[in-house]
């Protein structure tokens, strides 16, 4: 037997050998076998004493009954078991989005039945939204999006010693892009939301010239040209509909064109009157999202209109009480959790990026210089202040 990662070689006389390594970590053996490239746990066993030497990373299920994502999937955790990280994932912690226990041990997980049991012996918590803190021991370190807590759980959590790093905190840096979790996930909400509205609106996207007769292309109006407004306007225009757009920021006026849609300032009743479409995802940091539509421009609307609202969490862009009850509304500000699986894929990829940045030969070594570090960290044990 060994520690920390030497391979035991097999003895000349055996051919097809069962290559194993067992780990010491904490009070516990872990033995591992290899499947294929990656190693997967087939037995653990109390040891009466032992050093720190092995890095786990558990992945917890998440709890919100209407969250259907995961924050690690398989292919990324096949990385980190790659490197000699030992991953214990919640059992079914993937299922809504689609990964099986199976595939989560065929990437070299060891599956835990509890929540205690995946997170106790961890080094580091991976999870979608930030749980409670009594749950947490001192020094491990949790990844994940804090925008469910309030200010008062974030200062409780920074009085206890351990880590916490909040995704949601990412800067919005061309360096830290690729773990921007809000940028990952409001993308797809965006095109979710082009998808959403051609399924519920009553006519077709684009232009059919059939031989029954012409339909005319649907106008679609977005509204807020952030990350989710761009792709959303993008989508509608790939459909084939006819997408006009508009925000706050003159810059945007450039990337509606460069997506194919037109640019509008003026919201006359003609043009209001024309759309049997709108998406609005207009918000504004820390505060409620403004209402975009007067009362008297949401009258000119036509019956059959549909609104999607991505701004609903913050109190929505549009006044429901001023609609006709005719036009459909649909306010979410989470339509990525219907395509759980890509949203899954890309918020996983945003956290192996940043656990790239975190880890250092196996141990949690962060960068207290490194303005992406700063920026996520609520709380260090190894810093007096951080939030
Ligand atoms: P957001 O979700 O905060 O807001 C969506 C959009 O609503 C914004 O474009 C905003 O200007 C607009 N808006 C606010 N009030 C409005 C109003 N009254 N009427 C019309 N529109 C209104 O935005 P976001 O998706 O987080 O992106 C914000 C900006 O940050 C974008 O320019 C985006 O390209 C940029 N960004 C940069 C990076 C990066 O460089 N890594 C990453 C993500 C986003």
């Amino acid at each position: 037997s060994s520690n920390r990662g030497n391979m035991a070689d097999p003895p000349p006389n055996i051919k097809h050998p069962m290559r194993i390594k067992i780990i010491i970590k904490s009070n516990k053996f872990f033995i591992f076998t290899h499947v294929e490239k990656h190693l997967s746990v087939i037995k653990s066993i109390d040891k009466p004493s032992g050093k720190e030497f092995f890095m786990i990373i558990a992945l917890l299920k998440e709890n919100q009954p209407e969250e259907t994502r995961v924050a690690l999937v398989p292919k990324h955790i096949a990385e980190l078991t790659a490197k000699g990280i030992c991953v214990h994932v919640q059992s079914d912690a993937g299922i809504l989005s689609g990964f099986s226990n199976q595939e989560y041990m065929k990437a070299g997980a060891e599956i835990c039945s509890t929540p205690e049991e995946t997170s106790g012996d961890a080094d580091i918590i991976v999870k979608m939204w930030a749980l409670n803190n009594h749950s947490l021991k001192p020094q491990q370190t949790l990844v994940c999006n804090t925008a469910n807590l309030s200010t008062e759980q974030l200062k409780a959590l920074s009085e206890k010693r351990v880590n916490v790093f909040a995704l949601d905190k990412i800067p919005r840096t061309s360096r830290a892009q690729d773990m921007d979790i809000l940028s990952s996930q409001s993308n797809l909400a965006g095109y979710e939301a082009a998808i959403i509205g051609a399924a519920n609106v009553r006519e077709v996207m684009p232009l059919m010239i059939t031989s029954a007769g012409s339909l005319p292309p649907l106008k679609a109006f977005v509204m807020g040209l952030g990350v989710a407004g761009l792709q959303a306007a993008a989508t509608l225009h790939r459909l084939g509909s006819v997408v006009f757009a508009y925000d706050i920021r003159e810059e945007t006026r450039v990337q509606a064109l460069s997506v194919g849609a037109s640019w509008v300032d003026k919201l006359t009743p003609e043009f209001l009157s024309s759309l049997k479409l709108v998406i609005t995802t207009a918000q504004i940091s820390g505060k409620s999202a403004p209402k975009l539509l007067t009362r008297q421009q949401l009258q000119h609307l036509p019956k059959e209109c549909v609104i999607i609202d991505l701004a609903a969490a913050g109190g929505g862009n549009i006044e429901q009480k001023h609609l006709s009850p005719s036009i459909k509304v649909i306010a979410d500000s989470f339509l990525e959790r219907r395509i759980p699986h890509s949203a899954s894929t890309l918020f996983s990829g945003n956290v192996c990026n940043f656990l790239r940045l975190l880890i250092e030969d196996n141990e949690v070594k962060p960068d207290f210089q490194d303005e992406i570090i700063c920026a996520t960290m609520i709380c260090c044990h190894k810093q007096s202040k951080c939030f």
